[in-house]
């Protein structure tokens, strides 16, 4: 009788287990919070995601902390952003996890930029002078939700293959995914359609992609080059060219100084704005289309206000 109890418990802590669902879950790590989002849609139950940086923090210089070894070391999939967004602190981060698996080439490492649409790729030869320019291009690439489905693509059929058994729950959450962006990009293409061909000027060159989708012209940057701070004399420049022109908008990531971009907000009666670049970089991004909803919602506020000065 005894013996028999204990295997009907036995029986059950069995059953329990495979009830579990992160039990047998792909365990995926982000680089940021955007390619978290993307992999927690087509992604559902079947798998476990961290992201890293945070959607408020510089993506080009982050901290790596203990604890983001340990999510590496034990993650099957590493998706990064790729294009050296990444390259001042990923690859140390990366060897000591000492995770097989995730190692660039390895089958657990994606690169989410393979299938994207990629702006600024330098051509001719690059030079210290020109500031820090990636020589794959713009790695600010996820900004755009064309790319965002792309991405969701390239992470759904990456998941299928370490996960034969989920494929079709994969190709079903991505699916639903692609209808609710498309839905959602209409919403903002209606949002955005009367203010196409407005003329913004932006810190850092983390928006070509968004601005480009939705037709806005940026004409100028408050860094003079790419990871640059910015210098009197580029900002004078910059007054100038955003007085002739009438540009009153100012676009900044949450994690630049707002000294310089409030001071030309002020010469030129304009306006600074703080979008968020990412997932989390205000706490209405909640996830990939709320990131987006809360930036065209936000520019366009902003235009109206700054049109009627
Ligand atoms: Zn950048």
């Amino acid at each position: 009788m005894r013996v028999f109890i204990r295997l009907m418990l036995f029986t059950a802590a069995l059953v329990a287990m495979a009830a579990r669902p992160s039990a047998a879950a792909v365990r995926v790590v982000a680089t940021t919070e955007d390619l978290a989002s993307l992999a927690r849609e087509v992604g559902g139950d079947k798998v476990t995601v961290v992201g890293l940086a945070k959607g408020y923090q510089d993506p080009h210089f982050v901290d790596p902390k203990p604890s983001f070894i340990l999510e590496v070391s034990r993650a099957d999939l590493l998706i990064v952003v790729g294009r050296e967004l990444e390259i001042g602190w990923l690859t140390p981060l990366i060897t000591s996890s000492r995770n097989a698996k995730i190692q660039p080439g390895g089958n657990g490492y994606l690169d989410a930029s393979a299938n994207v649409r990629i702006l600024e790729i330098p051509t001719g030869q690059l030079t210290r002078a020109m500031g820090d320019v990636h020589p794959q291009g713009n790695p600010h690439y996820w900004l755009d939700p064309a790319n965002g489905r792309r991405i969701a693509q390239t992470i759904k059929d990456k998941l299928g293959q370490l996960s034969p058994a989920d494929r079709a729950y994969f190709d079903q959450r991505y699916a639903e995914f692609d209808k609710k962006l498309a839905a959602a990009e209409s919403r903002w293409d209606a949002t955005m359609g009367p203010f196409k061909g407005t003329k913004i000027v932006t810190y850092h060159r983390s928006w070509p992609n968004f601005m480009e989708r939705f037709g806005l012209d940026v004409i100028g940057y408050v860094e003079p080059k790419p990871g640059i701070p910015p210098t009197t004399s580029h900002t004078i420049d910059l007054i100038a060219e955003m007085k002739k022109q009438g540009v009153k908008l100012i676009v900044v990531e949450p994690y630049f100084d707002s000294k310089t971009p409030l001071a030309i907000g002020k010469q030129v009666g304009g306006e600074v704005l703080v979008l968020a670049p990412s997932v989390g970089g205000s706490k209405e991004a909640t996830d990939y289309i709320a990131l987006f909803d809360y930036d065209v919602n936000a520019v366009v506020a902003a235009l109206k206000r700054t049109m009627g000065k």
